[in-house]
């Protein structure tokens, strides 16, 4: 704390958010209830600069660093696809089964209505190996609800070991690629990341990946290692679940604090997040779920803003992270999903409790917990997750969690 901020006058909740609300910034602050989607602002003012662009790995192709992700009401919300083109941010993120292929469904629809502005898209969507290997058909379907005959960048959804891009995908990649319907291939993942980035960085057909990468994360050795690896093999690297959100319910005075000192120096703590993953020029674009027109605008501004964050805002980060390490589930399931037993996805629960708890959107938790296994949801709130607690190194209530998971979400 500088020595003009009274030391006795910590920022309550209820004022910060008068605060935050008096300045239109409401929305975008990364605070819990901050998040929940509004209204657009009808004052919603963008610097005016370029978008910046980077390079996407060895492709030869340039992104626009701030990405789109579809995981919202596209169909009834084209607004933001317009907003979006005139703001520069032309990488557009959706999936197969999202929103159980409306989003993908809308952005064909906006295609279909400006045939025009497909070429200006960097165009990604996703299939799942959860839904099986029936990949052609189902680009085949994909093609068809985004109105559109080809998809620049392809990834398989979300794997959590690398084992499962097989040499079968590498083959059937080539093919989709010989036939024009693809023009680059790759992963999400939000498991296991280190050991996914790993092990790409040695395949030679891995064209780009999307992975969970935050202030949180981005400073841990093995991490630093395997996105040092993955660049320098020329895969075009987009980070995602850049605010660091965790599982656990915070509304932490540490929270609270950073907010409003980042406020006071002229961004939201939210800002300064993506921030902090701009800064690693390794990264080409960041992808975020921006619900409404006054996220999506704080974030471009923030794209678009050359200030770099001085070192007493890293350490700031730095020092919430380290005191919100336990809130925080860093997606390391091979440490605690397998030694129940039976295998159980413990990272995708506290991702989907992330969702309810941290984004505040339970119809999102909902959704993403209706994907996995019935049978695996079912024993929730029965299997003893003891020895799963004694291996996560940030020591979470993993059996209590999967209870509130079941009891919230199922
Ligand atoms: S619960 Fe713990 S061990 Fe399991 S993925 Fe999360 S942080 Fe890693």
């Amino acid at each position: 704390m500088s020595s003009d901020e009274n030391k006795n006058d910590k920022p309550n909740r209820r004022d910060f958010l008068k605060k935050a609300a008096a300045i239109g910034l409401g929305a975008a602050v990364g605070g819990t209830a901050l998040r929940r989607p509004r209204r657009a602002s009808a004052q919603i003012a963008l610097p005016k600069a370029p978008m910046p662009r980077r390079p996407f790995g060895r492709s030869g192709i340039k992104v626009s660093t701030l990405s789109l992700g579809g995981m919202f009401d596209i169909l009834n919300n084209r607004l933001m696809l317009a907003k979006a083109l005139e703001w520069g941010i032309d990488y557009w993120d959706t999936a197969e089964g999202y929103g159980g292929g409306r989003s993908e469904e809308g952005i064909g629809r906006w295609f279909a209505r400006n045939p025009d502005t497909r070429k200006q898209v960097f165009l990604v969507t996703k299939l799942s190996l959860r839904r099986g290997t029936d990949f052609t058909p189902r680009l085949e379907e994909c093609l068809k609800r985004l109105h559109t005959d080809y998809i620049d960048l392809l990834f398989v959804h979300g794997i959590s070991g690398i084992n499962e891009m097989d040499p079968g995908l590498e083959s059937w990649s080539q093919a989709m690629k010989k036939a024009g319907k693809l023009r680059l291939f790759g992963f999400s993942t939000h498991s296991n990341m280190e050991d996914c980035l790993e092990g790409a960085a040695r395949l030679p057909w891995i064209d780009g990946i999307m992975f969970t990468y935050n202030y949180r994360l981005m400073h841990e050795p093995r991490m630093k290692a395997a996105v040092e690896a993955c660049y320098r093999a020329g895969i075009g690297l987009t980070a995602m679940k850049t605010q660091g959100g965790g599982p656990v319910k915070s509304d932490s005075e540490s929270e609270i604090e950073m907010a409003g000192r980042f406020m006071r120096k002229g961004f939201t703590d939210h800002q300064a997040r993506l921030m902090a993953v701009w800064e690693d020029k390794r990264i080409a674009s960041i992808c975020s779920q921006m619900p409404n027109l006054t996220i999506m605008a704080t974030n471009a501004a923030a794209a678009v803003d050359q200030t770099r964050l001085s070192q007493s805002d890293r350490a700031m980060l730095a020092q919430y992270a380290r005191e919100t390490c336990s809130d925080y589930c860093a997606g390391c399931s091979r440490l605690c999903s397998e030694v129940i037993g039976i295998k159980v996805p413990i990272n995708d629960v506290m991702r989907c409790l992330m969702y309810a708890h941290s984004y505040q959107d339970l119809m999102l938790a909902r959704s993403t917990f209706e994907t996995l296994p019935a049978q695996t949801r079912a024993l929730l709130d029965r299997l003893d997750f003891n020895e799963a607690e004694r291996s996560c190194p940030r020591n979470l209530p993993i059996g209590r969690m999967m209870k509130e998971a079941t009891n919230l979400l199922a």
